[in-house]
């Protein structure tokens, strides 16, 4: 007997089923995979001197 893939929850950042032992909730309520949800936490955006430089590079390009 196996479970229908309908049943299962979809991840919300891969958006493949999530087998229930696997899944997680993130601070939103979404239903992701363990793996996802690390991932997410170590690819959260961190403000860094270079992203700075990038952001007013492209202010200056945007004046011109
Ligand atoms: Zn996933």
């Amino acid at each position: 007997m196996t479970t229908p893939v309908s049943y299962l929850p979809f991840c919300h950042i891969c958006n493949k089923p999530v087998n229930l032992d696997f899944a997680k909730t993130d601070e939103a309520g979404k239903t992701v995979h363990e793996g996802c949800y690390l991932l997410t936490l170590k690819t959260q955006p961190t403000i860094s001197p270079k992203s700075n430089n990038a952001l007013k590079e492209h202010h200056r390009t945007f004046r011109k």
